[in-house]
């Protein structure tokens, strides 16, 4: 479904982003049910929260989208999906510091609102509103945190391939030994996430495991 245009870039919903936001919602109605009387009410305030979640994602994927252009890499869209958002690059930065901008833009730009919301977040009147702003300084620390991981394609793994090509001057090559690392990140986080009970954790951890595999497959192994 698309959801509309923004800075010439269309933005998309995919069926399951709307499973991610019931799943978020139910585990943050104990949370807010406090703040609401009638099941209208609760509704209307998890729909607060869905908001915020909701521009939190796509302040991450534009930044990616705004970095990326300035070194001429277009995007077709933006997707919502169940693990997040995603921006469909047409190409990727042709240089190892292209890349590495484009990525570190995405948890810069969650840093940047978190530290922001904080600095202004506190004038607020209001329990709900302070809960709010609260909980979305939480999200845009916890998806920039999670996104650093050096597991790619996460935007911490892009970071690091970027360093490893201009380190080395390959990219395929340090692409394949960034998909190894992510191979053995995968299993890591989907343990971790069994352990926390978080079904996000789990299969971004079992999408890294088989990401990496596919992506070995189609990057031509170095020859001698
Ligand atoms: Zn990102």
């Amino acid at each position: 479904m698309t959801l509309g245009s923004l800075f010439g870039v269309s933005v998309r919903m995919s069926p399951w982003y709307v499973l991610l936001l019931f799943y978020l919602m139910f585990q943050l109605a104990p949370s807010f049910d406090r703040f609401a009387d009638g099941y209208a009410e609760r509704i209307a305030v998890l729909g607060l929260v869905n908001a915020a979640f909701t521009f939190t994602l796509l302040a991450h994927e534009f930044s990616h989208v705004l970095v990326a252009r300035k070194f001429g890499a277009e995007t077709d869209e933006v997707l919502l999906h169940g693990l997040g958002g995603f921006a469909k690059l047409r190409a990727l930065p042709s240089t190892p510091g292209g890349l590495f901008l484009m990525s570190a833009a995405g948890p810069a730009a969650n840093l940047a609102l978190a530290l922001g919301l904080s600095a202004i977040g506190l004038p607020f009147d209001g329990e709900l509103i302070r809960a709010l702003v609260a909980w979305t300084i939480y999200a845009n620390f916890a998806i920039a945190s999670f996104n650093l991981i050096i597991a790619h394609p996460l935007d911490g793994g892009q970071m690091l391939h970027a360093i490893l090509w201009k380190l080395t001057g390959d990219r395929e090559k340090s692409e394949r030994a960034c998909q190894w690392i992510a191979i053995g990140i995968g299993p890591f986080l989907t343990g971790a996430g069994l352990q926390r009970e978080s079904p996000i954790m789990v299969l971004v951890g079992m999408y890294l495991l088989l990401n990496g595999f596919v992506r070995l497959q189609k990057t031509p192994a170095p020859s001698a």
